[in-house]
């Protein structure tokens, strides 16, 4: 069948729009629904085909990505806040039967406080009371030689800085002072860490076996 013109009145018809035209213009012709249905079968590009049509985004749809998109956010939001260890630090309490033996969870730096030549013992029990266990603590006080063992015993990979342990203990530690000594511009704070000297004071990160020396003088 041609089909750039219409079979019955033989205008020039574009072929995608013979059926319209068979449809519009000649509803009642005794052909039209013989020509309708051999256009048809001849499918493809004489008839209209529904995927031609424009994508319609409908308002549910933009309802439903709207609710999904805020079920995700609101997750991603509301996470944190599920994690028991979000707010984890020096104030948390800790089982330490439960603590995973080493690094980073439970290490043992070693640290020393030397005032004027004094060596200035370091208590046991800092961070231990009845009521709490914090992650940074002591269980003997230092040894004959000043040193004392810290423990650091997390349930979690989390960095614990020497500041940590001062805070823990009660007792001021910066670039400036240490205990109860104070630069005075003849005596000064220093520190060793490994016997190599450091100016890390309490932002040091504490790490297993790390020999911490902590002197005050000129
Ligand atoms: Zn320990
Ligand atoms: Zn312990």
């Amino acid at each position: 069948m041609k089909t750039d013109h219409c079979p019955i009145c033989n205008v020039a018809v574009k072929p995608e729009n013979l059926v319209r035209h068979l449809n519009d213009i000649h509803p009642r012709h005794p052909d039209t629904a013989g020509l309708v249905e051999k256009l048809k079968q001849q499918g493809g590009a004489f008839v209209p085909k529904r995927s031609a049509e424009p994508i319609r985004i409908r308002r549910w749809q933009v309802a439903v990505a709207f609710v999904v998109a805020a079920v995700i956010v609101g997750g991603i939001l509301i996470a944190p806040y599920f994690d028991p260890y979000r707010n984890f630090g020096p104030d948390s309490c800790i089982d330490e039967i439960r603590v995973p033996v080493g690094v980073p969870y439970h290490m043992h730096p070693l640290l020393a406080v030397v005032a004027q030549g004094n060596v200035q013992p370091i208590p046991g029990q800092i961070g231990i009371t009845s009521a709490c266990t914090h992650p940074i603590h002591t269980h003997s006080g230092s040894d004959a030689s000043g040193v004392v063992q810290i423990h650091v015993e997390s349930p979690i990979a989390h960095p614990f800085y020497l500041r940590d342990f001062f805070y823990v203990w009660g007792q001021p530690f910066d670039a400036n002072r240490i205990l109860g000594f104070t630069d005075d511009g003849t005596n000064h704070v220093s520190m060793t860490v490994n016997g190599t000297a450091s100016t890390a004071y309490g932002n040091l990160v504490l790490w297993d076996a790390q020999r911490i020396i902590i002197t005050y003088g000129p």
